[in-house]
């Protein structure tokens, strides 16, 4: 992969240049969301200043470029993941919404008392509570794949619970805790071979690995634009076409209808079933931009640099007295989760934060994770394309500077 130039990258990300605390900002919170290039913020204002107007039912011309730029954004998602067909491409307002619009149509239409649906060890909330919720309301049952000391599923336990009782089988791609790349290829595989469906959560994904849902199989495929150096308030669900086609509207409204009347309503083809009330427009013509940005260097550069900079903290921060690094997969994402002995993550957050560098603490929304490594929580340090060695060199230093504190 040819290498980038950085400094030329960072200068398009108004936000990084400036001072927390005295300090330049370090930002290594990327996992929750990471920065926006001038390019996506242009987009948004572009929007709003050039041509907002609602979108697919108006004949003027402002109307006629909303909707086509609109539009545009989900030709762009559909090469973006590889999908047949634009159709296939829904807008969401997050990973969150897309796994709760599949719980609440395909699930509720699929399963019954009795059936299963397997998640692992190391999901995010938003791949827990969903399904929870669906195998309350049907009497299903949820299994959990468990994971070794490591922080990868144990293939041969997941092996054990799958069956034809198994609807679904949902998983993170990558983990945001753990940073755990997981073998989603061979999870489908083994998922279909039991006439289970796969939903696959990419939101720390989308930006960082390679993905083609056709060459996958995958039956959904969900993320959020917040993380792909996009908007808030937007989102992807993938759907295979058949699957989309067979289930029940999400929500009732305009938009997702065909013909509306006291007695009967009709819905509209996908995508529009699944898309009621006046979408998002401006952060969806915004992802665009995003999606460019991305492509303009490519995922495999882009994580060939995140690459080099987690195995440089890795390597650095490991070998800090005192402090233990949480998650070691074999394959990774960019994300450094650690612990300091005799310190609360909290802490070391609060004085990271007066030295201007910005990570994340606490159970990052994975809590049964947390509970299977006993841990309350740890610090987590996460990497993008405009991060650069020296800031990791900044964290380095602050770092020993709380262990020696820390003993005296
Ligand atoms: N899954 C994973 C793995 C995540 O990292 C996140 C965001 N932290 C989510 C789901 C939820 O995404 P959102 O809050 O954008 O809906």
């Amino acid at each position: 992969a040819p290498t980038l130039d950085i400094t030329a990258i960072r200068q398009q990300f108004p936000i990084l240049h400036q001072q927390i605390n005295g300090k330049p900002l370090v930002y290594f919170d990327n996992a929750a969301t990471n920065q926006k290039p001038e390019s996506v913020i242009n987009a948004l204002n572009g929007y709003y200043s050039g041509y907002n107007a609602n979108i697919h039912r108006g004949i003027h011309a402002l109307a006629e470029k909303a909707t086509a730029a609109f539009e545009d954004t989900r030709k762009a998602v559909q090469q973006f993941i590889g999908s047949r067909e634009v159709e296939e491409v829904i807008f969401t307002k997050g990973t969150t919404e897309g796994i709760n619009l599949v719980a609440a149509t395909w699930g509720r239409m699929s399963l019954q008392a009795g059936d299963e649906i397997i998640i692992s060890t190391m999901e995010h909330h938003s791949n827990i509570v969903p399904w929870q919720l669906l195998c309350e309301e049907k009497g299903a049952v949820l299994r959990v794949i468990p994971i070794s000391e490591s922080g990868e599923i144990i293939w041969e336990e997941f092996e054990k619970l799958l069956s034809a009782k198994t609807k679904l089988v949902s998983i993170v791609h990558a983990s945001n805790a753990l940073g755990t790349i997981n073998p989603v290829q061979k999870v489908i595989k083994a998922a279909h071979a039991v006439g289970a469906k796969v939903l696959v959560d990419g939101a720390q994904a989308s930006a960082h690995l390679a993905l083609d849902v056709q060459t996958l199989d995958v039956d959904f495929y969900v993320f959020s634009a917040h993380k792909l150096y996009g908007p808030t308030g937007v989102g992807i669900l993938y759907g295979k076409r058949a699957l989309l086609e067979a289930m029940p509207p999400y929500q009732g409204g305009g938009e997702m209808i065909a013909e509306v009347s006291f007695e009967k309503t009709t819905y509209n083809v996908i995508p529009y079933k699944f898309e009621a009330g006046t979408p998002n427009i401006a952060d969806v013509v915004a992802l665009k931009a995003a999606i460019d940005f991305v492509n303009q260097y490519g995922k495999s550069a882009i994580a060939a640099h995140e690459d080099a900079l987690l195995q440089y903290a890795t390597e650095k921060v490991g070998a800090i007295e005192g402090i233990r690094l949480v998650g070691t997969a074999a394959h990774k994402v960019s994300v450094l989760s650690f612990v300091l002995e005799g310190m609360h993550p909290f802490d070391v957050g609060m004085m990271l934060d007066a030295k201007g560098i910005a990570v994340r603490t606490g159970h990052h929304c994975t809590q049964p994770l947390m509970k299977r490594l006993g841990l309350e929580g740890t610090i987590r340090a996460s990497f993008a394309i405009y991060n650069t060695f020296e800031e990791i060199d900044t964290l380095v230093s602050a770092l020993k500077d709380l262990a020696a504190k820390r003993k005296k």
